[in-house]
Parts: C-alpha cells; sequence; structure tokens
C-alpha cells in the first residue's frame, strides 16, 4: 500500500481486507522519497493573489453593463495565461457560482470559435434575410473568404444564447448555405453581478485556495509521521512487534479524528538550505528572458510542472527538482528576496 494522502482514504482501504471474515494483513510500504515527491506535489495548484486578481479582471469585463451578458474563457489558453490549472479555474468559478455572492452562472462548457464559410446565397443577400448573419458579418474576421468569430460575443449581440445560435447555424448548413467548424473548448458562464471591489474578492479567494492548499499539507504530513513512526521510532512496547505495528497506527490515527495534533516525531523537511539562494540567483540570470513569480520558480525547484512552466521545456534546466527537500514554503521566500533584486525594484 502506498503511504496515502489522507487517513480517511487509507482506512477505507484497509477496511477492503477481511470483509469475507479470515484474517488478512495490511502492509504499508514506506520511502522518503515518495514522501517527499507527493508532498511537493500538494503545491501544485496553489495560486497567487495577483494571478487570481488578473484572472478576476479577465472573467468581468471592465464594463459595467455586462450583467447578463455571456461570457467564455478558452480553457487551453486562459490556463497558460495565468499559470492556472484548468481543474483550478473551474474550482475558482464555481466558487464565484456559489459562494457568499452569486457572481455568474456557470454554463455547460462548449466550443467558442466558429470558423464559417458561405456556400449558396450571396454574403450580403443572405445577411438581408437572416440577422444571425448580419451580426456575424459585422463581428467576425474575415481572411480568404473564411469568417471567423467568437460565438458568446455574437449570441451578445442579437440577445439570445450560444446554444440558440449555433442551433441557427446549424438550420443553415443543413439548407446548403454555409459550412462552419467549432474549435476552442471553452469554460462559459453568465455575469449575473459585477464585484464592486476586485481587489478585496481576489484576496478572498487566493486565502482559500490557500486553506485548502494547506489542509492537504498537513494530511500529508500527519499521515507520514504516523508511518515514519510506526517505521522509526515505535518502542515495540503496547502492543506491537517487529513489522506488526497495528496498535500504535491505530492509536495515531484515533488521535487525528480526535484533532490531537501529535507533534511531528520527524523533522523531514527541511526548512533552510545554505545554496538555495545562490541556485536560484543563477537560475534567474540563466533564464533572463522570462517573467517569474516566486511560485513558478518554486515549482522549478520542486519539479512539478504547471502550464506556462511544462515539463517539457523547463524539465531540462538542472534546477528542475533540486529542493523538493525544502519546504516548498521556504523557497518561495527565497525567490521573492531574490527576484526582488533581479528585479531592481518590488514588484510583488
Ligand atoms: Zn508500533
Amino acid at each position: 500500500m502506498d503511504i496515502l494522502i489522507v487517513k480517511a482514504q487509507k482506512i477505507e482501504e484497509i477496511g477492503r481486507a477481511g470483509r469475507d471474515g479470515r484474517l488478512s494483513y495490511c502492509h504499508l510500504f514506506y520511502d522518503d522519497e515518495m514522501y517527499f515527491k507527493l508532498r511537493s506535489l500538494m503545491y501544485s495548484e496553489g495560486v497567487d493573489e495577483y494571478a487570481v486578481n488578473k484572472f478576476l479582471s479577465e472573467v468581468f469585463p471592465a464594463d459595467k453593463s455586462s450583467c447578463g451578458k455571456i461570457c467564455s474563457l478558452i480553457k487551453e489558453s486562459a490556463s497558460r495565461r495565468f499559470d492556472m490549472k484548468e481543474e483550478v479555474i473551474l474550482t475558482v468559478l464555481t466558487r464565484l457560482e456559489l459562494g457568499d455572492v452569486q457572481y455568474l452562472h456557470l454554463l455547460p462548457q462548449t466550443n467558442v470559435t466558429c470558423v464559417l464559410n458561405f456556400y449558396k446565397t450571396p454574403t450580403v443577400s443572405l445577411a438581408q434575410k437572416v440577422s444571425a448573419i448580419a451580426v456575424i458579418l459585422k463581428r467576425s474576421e474575415n481572411r480568404h473568404g473564411q469568417h471567423t468569430f467568437d460565438l458568446p460575443t455574437v449570441a451578445n449581440d442579437m440577445g439570445v444564447t450560444p446554444v440558440e445560435l449555433t442551433n441557427q447555424l446549424y438550420d443553415l448548413k443543413l439548407k446548403g448555405e454555409i459550412t462552419y467548424e467549432m474549435k476552442d473548448m471553452a469554460y462559459c458562464y453568465r455575469i449575473l453581478e459585477v464585484p464592486t471591489d476586485l481587489l478585496s474578492l481576489s484576496a478572498d479567494i487566493t486565502k482559500w485556495l490557500s486553506e485548502v492548499e494547506s489542509c492537504k499539507v498537513r494530511k500529508m504530513d500527519a499521515m507520514f509521521n504516523a508511518a515514519y513512526f510506526a517505521v522509526n521510532l515505535c518502542d515495540k512496547m503496547n502492543g506491537c512487534s517487529s513489522a506488526d505495528h497495528t496498535s500504535c497506527l491505530q492509536r495515531i490515527i484515533l488521535d487525528y479524528f480526535a484533532g490531537i495534533d501529535n507533534i511531528d516525531f520527524c523533522k523531514k523537511i527541511d526548512q533552510s538550505s545554505p545554496f538555495l539562494r545562490a541556485d536560484i540567483k543563477v537560475f534567474l540570470q540563466s533564464n533572463s528572458h522570462a517573467r517569474f513569480t516566486p511560485r513558478a520558480v518554486a515549482r522549478v525547484m520542486h519539479g512539478i510542472a504547471s502550464p506556462a512552466y511544462p515539463y517539457t521545456i523547463w524539465g531540462k534546466t538542472h534546477f528542475w527538482g533540486r529542493y523538493t527537500k525544502i519546504d516548498f514554503k521556504v523557497v518561495m521566500e527565497a525567490a521573492k528576496e531574490e527576484l526582488k533584486k533581479f528585479v531592481g525594484k518590488d514588484i510583488l
């Protein structure tokens, strides 16, 4: 059995054994490296406040008349632009829908970029007969007779939903008037209320995301501590013997669920390294073309890929994953200090 991330999950898996009433044994394979790797991964979804702010400014267009409008965010490009995993984007959008204030209403994900060609009727006369076509002509980019447009934008202009517009296009296609292709899968939503204070909303969301993150890390540490105790520290007195640590694990697990925080038995995660700052400095100097955030630097040092810093490119740097044993937050702080010096001014 792997060292599992969540104790509840572990108990669930242990529970599978012995259901037939026969005696069964659970073997826990324990490995430091696995722990470091998993602990690093807990940090793969975090987002900085300024990125959340940038994200929210794009979710809510600047003009105040955007209430009721349908907007979209193309998944792949947004994920890269904000360096946020697609799941995280969806999490934040869901929070905007289900939080204290309902800022938006999420619609089904759909392709939003339409590339359209005209066939039978001359374009201008078709536009006179079909209002959708008139709007499309106004809102599209024409390249060699191929019209490219954003479906929600045209739908907003017409006062219909993207689905209604798609149905109209489909009818025209059946009549042989047009052919079209849809691309760019996007999150779609209708704006219900534009937040008055984007900065404080960004702060709230960032705080919430970071609580989720530290909660995951704490669970990971608790699980690791229990395993570490059983393997290395148990005095084999209270019911434990050689490889059987049912008693002490049970005790630690029950404590955990009772809210008793067993102090860390192990201080495996280092809180500093003499070479960290110097390595970050060299890394920044040799990648001066890129604009980093402290989190992006820390991810590279921890060997965590992200949408803007994929493994295929950044995995090649020899700093990749070099500091998995140093606490992520410590690496991030060091990166922040080095970035300040590097940029020469406090950009953060
Ligand atoms: Zn034990």
